[in-house]
């Protein structure tokens, strides 16, 4: 039970909030903060391949979200291929690597990227925290195969993540700008800038985990491949591709 109370005081307390030059006091001290995230991430440890699962959900949770609005908004859609895509990228030293999984999707504004990534109550997270208080009993690996940890499980395999994001254009919003949402896994704020390789993206989402030394294996074609297989192919209802560099 300890676990779990660990893992409610930490969805108060994760993130303080340093948005659009905007500061938020955090809940708890940030030292107490970055020490219980760390409890979590380490109690997860043995689900860290997870993160794959999740992440590839929310993007084709999102590219389905675009595909419904554009029923009724044909100006979202040009008309683009709808898919993800899974890219690792390993350091020429081979000493480190990162993965970037993208989406065609509907993407965030900035204001989206704080409300959306930046607090709990709006992310899978938070369901999980209550599956874990209710179900008193119930092995933690259950609760994340049947929940999920949501966007927040990039922590377990990443030690710094940047989302790039931008939504469609619209007639409300003609000229959406590109930002990028960035949080380290030891830290507790996160920040929200435009993105200063422009808008490369044209619609959706660029999320780029920094791998931690102890989740390298993730950039193994074979490996990634599998978590694919066995997580998402039957989970995602658009092309998802695969590139890996050796
Ligand atoms: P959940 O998927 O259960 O809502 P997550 O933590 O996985 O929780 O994601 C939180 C929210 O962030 C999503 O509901 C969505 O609004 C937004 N989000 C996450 N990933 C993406 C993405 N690739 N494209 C657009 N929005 C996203
Ligand atoms: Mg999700």
């Amino acid at each position: 039970m300890r676990f779990l109370h660990t893992l409610i005081y930490i969805s108060l307390a994760l993130f303080s909030s340093r948005v659009l030059g905007e500061d938020v006091d955090p809940v708890v001290p940030k030292s107490d903060v970055a020490r219980m995230r760390k409890i979590v991430i380490n109690s997860l440890y043995s689900h860290q391949e997870i993160f794959i699962r999740e992440l590839v959900s929310n993007a084709n949770d999102a590219i389905e979200k675009l595909r419904l609005t554009a029923l009724t908004d044909k100006s979202v859609w040009d008309g683009n291929p709808l898919n993800i895509t899974i890219k690792t990228v390993k350091d020429e030293d081979g000493k480190g690597g990162h993965i970037i999984i993208s989406d065609t999707g509907i993407g965030m504004s900035p204001e989206e990227l704080a409300t959306n990534l930046g607090t709990l109550a709006k992310s899978g997270t938070s369901d999980f925290l209550a599956r874990a208080e209710s179900q008193d009993g119930t092995g933690n690996g259950n609760l994340i195969g049947a929940f999920g940890l949501g966007f927040y499980s990039s922590f377990l395999v990443a030690d710094h993540v940047t989302v790039a994001s931008i939504p469609p254009k619209t007639s409300q919003n003609p000229e959406p700008i590109q930002h990028i949402f960035s949080s380290a896994a030891d830290d507790t704020t996160f920040e929200i800038f435009p993105d200063p390789r422009g808008n490369i993206l044209g619609r959706g989402t660029e999320i780029t985990l920094y791998l931690k030394k102890d989740a390298l294996e993730y950039l193994e074609e074979a490996k990634i491949q599998e978590l694919v297989n066995k997580h998402s192919s039957y989970s995602s209802s658009f092309p998802i591709y695969l590139y890996t560099t050796r």
